[in-house]
């Protein structure tokens, strides 16, 4: 892993292409241009990059592997104008992400891993197992490819979830190493406040990223209102139980003052009841919050629930005084809930 990375200038900071640039006896200035070439402009080709000298261009094709570390094998568009990729990596694993406009916002949902070791009982990626963290230049290699082809009318790309395949928090190193590269001045320049991650509950890195102190959104993903249910659904809870998951977001709101916002998938007749909206709003008493409400993607067994009953469990929240919201349903027609695309390609295939 580490060495495919090396060979990846894309997953390189600013400062650190300086570095090697020094090394190789080139001016700062060209490691500068290379930068921008691959995250402000999104080249996919060493040989776009016209105002490098030959030399330099040569020696980057000939020493490292394209601006792009991965490869576009499927697309598929929805009525609604979510998009769904599936990308293929240098060692042919496969890793997907989704392009959901919206009226003037543009969102692209990444991988952090191919595949995820959590096994939540609902989640397609889950049940297809871990293969692998992805490197930072696979992480922004998403990114600068979606920005490569996105017409120039609409919304372009404005915001970035870490919804897609795996858990980012797991991929601690290289998702923030991606993060600084995303929002990088002299690259993409996207806003802190326009990227969010969402974790499964690793309360341990919530800390940890707490104490970065960063402007960076943070989702993290509940599910269900007590430990009993928590661990089926979600077996990190047994490591994380939500006690000390919700200590983990106090603290992290001591430290930035900033909103989480909790995910909450309704499963018809698993976690959708009266009694689990009162158990749910008791947890979140207090909180600065925002919660989420998913009718569940039904990818497995389960199902979601009727409209009035999602009404209803969002009627008792809202009367205690928690922002609540119930997320719109989009690009079901291409199978765009996280890990879906992957298995119907390898069913296919
Ligand atoms: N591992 C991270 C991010 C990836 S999943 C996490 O767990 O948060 C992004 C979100 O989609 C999570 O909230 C996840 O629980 C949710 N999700 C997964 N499968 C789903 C399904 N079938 N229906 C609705 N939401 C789902």
């Amino acid at each position: 892993m580490e060495n495919m990375d090396r060979l990846h200038v894309a997953g390189l900071r600013r400062e650190e292409l300086e570095i090697l640039f020094a090394e190789l006896g080139w001016p700062r200035f060209r490691a500068r241009q290379l930068f921008h070439w691959i995250h402000h402009r999104a080249a996919s080709d060493f040989t776009q990059m016209h105002n490098l000298p030959k030399a330099i261009v040569e020696y980057l094709a000939e020493n490292y592997l394209s601006p792009l570390a991965l490869r576009l094998v499927l697309e598929r568009r929805s009525i609604d104008g979510t998009i769904k990729y599936l990308f293929e990596l240098r060692d042919q694993h496969t890793i997907e992400a989704v392009y959901i406009p919206e009226d003037d916002r543009g969102t692209l949902c990444v991988s952090a891993q191919v595949g995820c070791a959590m096994n939540c009982s609902f989640c397609a990626t889950g049940q297809s197992g871990y293969v692998r963290n992805l490197s930072p230049a696979e992480i922004v290699s998403q990114v600068n490819f979606v920005r490569s082809i996105l017409p120039q009318y609409g919304p372009g790309l404005t915001n970035i979830v870490f919804m897609g395949m795996g858990e980012p928090f797991a991929n601690f190193e290289a998702v923030m190493k991606a993060i600084d590269i995303i929002t990088d001045e002299e690259g993409f320049n996207l806003g802190q406040r326009r990227i969010t991650i969402s974790t499964c509950g690793l309360a341990d890195k919530i800390r940890e990223f707490a104490d970065l102190k960063s402007q960076v959104n943070l989702a993290v993903s509940l599910h269900a209102p007590d430990n009993e249910r928590r661990t089926k659904m979600m077996p990190i809870n047994k490591r994380f139980p939500i006690e000390e998951l919700l200590d983990a977001c106090r603290y992290y709101t001591y430290q930035t003052n900033r909103r989480i916002s909790f995910e909450y998938a309704l499963i018809a007749g698993i976690n959708d009841s009266v009694q689990d909206a009162e158990q749910l709003a008791a947890l979140l008493q207090g909180m600065l919050c925002h919660l989420n409400l998913i009718p569940v993607n039904p990818v497995t067994s389960f199902d979601r629930p009727s409209s009035e009953q999602v009404e209803r469990f969002q009627r008792i929240l809202a009367a205690v005084g928690i922002p609540v919201s119930v997320r719109r349903e989009r690009g079901t027609d291409i199978e765009a809930a996280c890990g879906q695309l992957r298995q119907v390609h390898r069913k296919n295939t």
